[in-house]
């Protein structure tokens, strides 16, 4: 008897955890879908108005 109340114990520790991880997941999945489907706003430069692309700094600061 010991021992099938042991196994019980431990069959809900596991679902548990298991239910836990998939909450956690299901947030994360979430947050991306919600928040991080773009990777950030185009940056505009302060002086020319042009988009920046690949580099922080445009063109017309460096000269
Ligand atoms: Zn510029």
């Amino acid at each position: 008897m010991i021992n099938i109340v042991i196994l019980f114990l431990v069959a809900m520790l596991v679902i548990g955890v298991v239910s836990k991880l998939r909450t956690v997941s299901a947030r994360r999945i979430g947050r991306r879908r919600g928040g991080g489907a773009l990777p950030g706003k185009p940056r505009k430069c302060r002086q020319c108005g042009r988009f920046l692309i690949g580099s922080d700094r445009c063109d017309c600061d460096k000269r």
